[in-house]
């Protein structure tokens, strides 16, 4: 019998939502504000917004006391200095946030992260009381290959290299097959356990049973309302990250409910089956 609990102290699913570099300050606090107006405070998911810097402050505002937390969507490894354009991790928690997503495969792309940067923005973002939402995934020429497993493996090695078993208590993985994000073509629900299932594994192998356990590990790529349900009831899958989704307020309220209720069963499920 496997124990799933939402209550107590393990795996509270999770759903953030990327907003990416989408809404400006005023649809940013619209869009907010209708969130928390949909979501009552006391979710069986812990719910979190990521809009960009720039509307950073006024989305905590507004949320604050809601129960929706707010996170950024990169951060610098440096608190201060001459590093112009860049946002540290001291100044993403000052503006209320207490989340950030680092290494998003668009960051990785686009903006050369590597597995050193990723590690040192992870690291960074726990020095200073964030939680930390570490993204790995592989392109599709990569599943074709056959090598998802080992992507995945080096990706892990590079972003907790130096990490304690305290250290990856308080971060959140997030699995994003390249190939599904912003595609709508989602992984089928198998597919995704079997990755995420593989994570924890890479996890219990370099810091232990308990840590593994205890990880959270998102499933991101054209999640949509109609496909979460699914995907939550897999055993290893304990939230998603949400891009476009997320950029309107009933599509990523259902997306929460309906997390939550697959969630329910599933501890019902586990707790109840032989
Ligand atoms: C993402 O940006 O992390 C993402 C998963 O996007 P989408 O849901 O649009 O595929």
């Amino acid at each position: 019998m496997r124990l799933y609990r939402i209550n107590e102290n393990v795996r509270k699913p999770i759903i953030a939502g990327n907003w990416k570099l989408h809404k400006t300050l005023q649809e940013a606090v619209q869009l907010v504000t209708l969130l928390k107006r949909s979501l009552p405070a006391d979710q069986d998911v812990e719910v979190v917004v990521c809009p960009p810097f720039t509307a950073l402050s006024e989305t905590a505002e507004v949320l604050m006391e809601s129960g929706i937390h707010v996170g950024a969507q990169d951060l610098y490894w440096e608190d201060k200095g001459a590093f112009t354009g860049e946002v540290s991790a001291p100044l993403i928690k000052d503006a209320g946030a207490g989340f950030v997503i680092v290494g998003h495969s668009e960051r990785r792309q686009f903006f050369h992260e590597t597995h050193e940067t990723v590690n040192k923005k992870t690291k960074a973002a726990l020095k200073a009381g964030l939680a930390p939402i570490v993204c790995v995934g592989e392109t599709l020429a990569e599943r074709e290959a056959g090598k998802t497993f080992a992507v995945l493996e080096d990706q892990l090695k590079g972003a907790f290299l130096g990490f304690t078993q305290e250290e990856i208590r308080k971060v959140i993985v997030a699995y994003e097959p390249v190939w599904a994000i912003g595609t709508g073509r989602t992984a089928l629900p198998e597919q995704a356990q079997e990755a995420h299932a593989f994570i924890r594994k890479e996890i219990q192998k370099r810091f232990g049973e308990e840590a593994a356990k205890a990880l959270r590990i998102q499933y991101g790529g054209s999640v949509k309302p109609d496909n979460i349900g699914s995907l939550m009831k897999q055993e290893d899958i304990d939230g998603a990250l949400v891009g476009g989704a997320s950029l309107e307020a009933d599509a990523f309220a259902e997306i929460v409910k309906t997390a939550g209720k697959a969630a329910r069963e599933k501890e019902v499920r586990s707790c109840c089956t032989p």
